[in-house]
């Protein structure tokens, strides 16, 4: 900007604010919102409609050790990079429906409220969007980590979506109902085996298992993206000439793992094998121009990724009408 371009701007500037600032009827006092507005998106794939679902952020603090191979600094320099404060990750979590048309597909299940207080609203914003929880035909699980999976369950043990079938993946249900898995884990992790038998063992006979790479609904294909937990799976969804790639848990906040693919958290179970999928991931959105969606991405969760440097970058869809 020229010194007069400047100069005229921030004349302009204040002749606005001058303007904003003439007398008025004041109106009567407004009470301060406590909540934000509803977090369901919509957009076509297609002939399908697609509507993300939010469930919350959660603010996670995280320390040196987060990474395995950054330093708290470089993490801390990407969290400032993207305006965001250091030694804490906000974790998002949007679950993806898919209306066929002829079927409710609802890809994993929210938190329940059971992870952080603000996280568990996919209930509310699932009612916003109009749809009954017993109108969900089919439920879609990418991996059995608490986040993905407690919606499927309140915290008395009652179902959510009363006349959903469950379909989940079988190296994961094989990985995490293991018992001799189980007792080789201790802490956070082992506390996930508990929760896996708690959402399922008493469901068993309900939920069906699906080699990843198989269709699992009409226009969904399952695509297997292992390591960051043993039978992590990811989607593709196609209507008409369209498609859509679901990530699930291959890259998660954009900030750090788009930007950084090679980055390795201590939750990704094994760090090599999942920064190689999640590298092989985002080259293929990138070189085939695929719209895409993950759980941990800013809401809408759904956006383009353009190669950049060494790493790649999110381009958010923008909020529009149908
Ligand atoms: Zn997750």
């Amino acid at each position: 900007m020229s010194a007069l371009s400047r100069r005229s701007f921030l004349t302009s500037s204040v002749l606005m604010a001058g303007a904003a600032a003439l007398p008025r009827q004041a109106s009567a006092a407004a009470p301060l919102a406590r909540t934000q507005g509803p977090g369901a998106y919509r957009t076509k794939l297609g002939d399908y409609q697609l509507t993300a679902l939010y469930d919350g952020t959660w603010y996670l603090p995280i320390d040196d050790k987060f990474m395995r191979n950054a330093s708290g600094a470089e993490v801390n320099a990407a969290l400032a990079a993207a305006f965001l404060p250091p030694r804490v990750l906000p974790v998002t979590f949007t679950a993806l429906l898919v209306n066929t048309g002829s079927r409710l597909v609802l890809i994993d299940t929210g938190t329940a409220g059971q992870i952080a207080d603000t996280a568990g609203v996919l209930l509310d914003n699932l009612k916003a969007a109009g749809v009954a929880p017993s109108a969900i035909d089919t439920i879609v699980i990418s991996h059995f980590h608490p986040d993905h999976i407690d919606g499927i369950k309140t915290k008395d043990g009652a179902k959510v979506f009363p006349n959903a079938e469950i379909l989940v993946p079988e190296p994961e249900w094989t990985f995490w109902m293991d018992d001799a898995n189980m007792g080789r884990y201790r802490g956070a992790v082992h506390k996930y085996f508990l929760n896996a038998r708690r959402i399922f063992s008493d469901i068993a006979g309900e939920v069906h298992r699906f080699k990843p790479g198989a269709e699992v609904a009409p226009g969904i294909i399952s695509l297997p993206a292992y390591g960051h937990t043993p039978g992590h799976t990811a989607f593709s969804v196609h209507s008409g000439k369209e498609s859509l790639l679901v990530m699930s848990d291959t890259v998660r906040n954009p900030y750090l793992f788009v930007r950084h693919p090679d980055w390795q958290p201590i939750f990704d179970m094994d760090g090599p094998v999942a920064s190689k999928a999640r590298r092989a991931m985002l080259a293929r959105a990138a070189a085939d121009r695929m719209l895409v969606e993950a759980y941990h991405f800013p809401f809408p969760a759904c956006g383009h990724i353009v190669k950049n440097g060494a790493g790649f970058e999110l381009e958010p869809v923008m909020w529009a009408p149908l």
